[in-house]
């Protein structure tokens, strides 16, 4: 499956508890390549500088990371939900190549209005251990330490006004044609994302099941 959706519609939280339900991987780019920045790898180094500014890593980079992903044998055995990728027609044609014997179950559309993420990103804080979120709202039960973990928790590099707007702007140029890209392939389930994270994943699990019945048998 893949989670599409623009930055702070709640994938990450989404997919987290996706994965639990369905029991497979979760396999989130942004939460690669930020695993990369900090442990200073050559990837870290090159991704780092754009994803502090909001841009985009380069296709032929991204495209290699998930196919070397997408080759170990939790996915291949169980299936996965991709949380980041593809962002860009490039990448969704690779994807489609990559996956051409086990084709994708489904793609969710997250949709969230684009003045409720803003303000949603504007207050996000993450545990920089694990990568729970929290928020202004919502903070952690002691000072800024991730319950989870004991992790500083603080804001992400690119949840900046500046990197916040970019990124904004490079979802409607670069990321939503995809769903009218997966919906010509038939692919498509759309999901509401507003409400509580609870209400968010009980109806994108009545929407993915409904959608696998179907595919499972065609005439019903
Ligand atoms: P968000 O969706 O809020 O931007 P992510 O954690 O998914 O957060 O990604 C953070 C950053 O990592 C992106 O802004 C981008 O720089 C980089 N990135 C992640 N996935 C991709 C991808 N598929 N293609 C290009 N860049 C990516």
């Amino acid at each position: 499956m893949v989670m599409l959706g623009r930055q702070g519609a709640g994938k990450g939280t989404q997919c987290v508890r996706l994965s639990r339900h369905y029991v497979v991987p979760h396999i989130s780019t942004g939460d690669m390549l930020r695993a990369a920045v900090r442990e200073g790898t050559d990837l870290g180094r090159k991704a780092g500088e754009l994803m502090a500014a909001g841009n985009l890593v380069p296709d032929d980079i991204m495209i290699g990371i998930v196919e070397d992903r997408l080759g170990r044998d939790d996915t291949t055995q169980r299936g996965y939900i991709l949380d980041g990728f593809p962002r860009t027609v490039g990448q969704a044609d690779a994807l489609a190549q990559i996956t051409v014997d086990r084709p994708l179950d489904v793609v969710v559309d997250l949709d969230v209005a684009k003045d409720v993420v803003l303000e949603r990103l504007a207050s996000r804080r993450v545990c920089s251990d694990c990568q729970a979120n929290y928020s202004l709202d919502k903070p952690p039960k002691y000072g800024w330490v991730c319950d989870n973990c004991g992790g500083e928790v603080v804001q992400r590099a690119d949840d900046t006004p500046e990197a916040i707007q970019k990124r904004l702007d490079l979802y409607e140029r670069e990321t939503a044609p995809l769903i009218a890209w997966y919906a010509d392939r038939d692919r498509l389930v759309a999901g509401d994302g507003l409400g509580s994270a609870d209400e968010v994943t009980k109806r994108l699990i009545t929407a993915i099941d409904l959608r696998r019945r179907r595919e499972a048998s065609p005439s019903s």
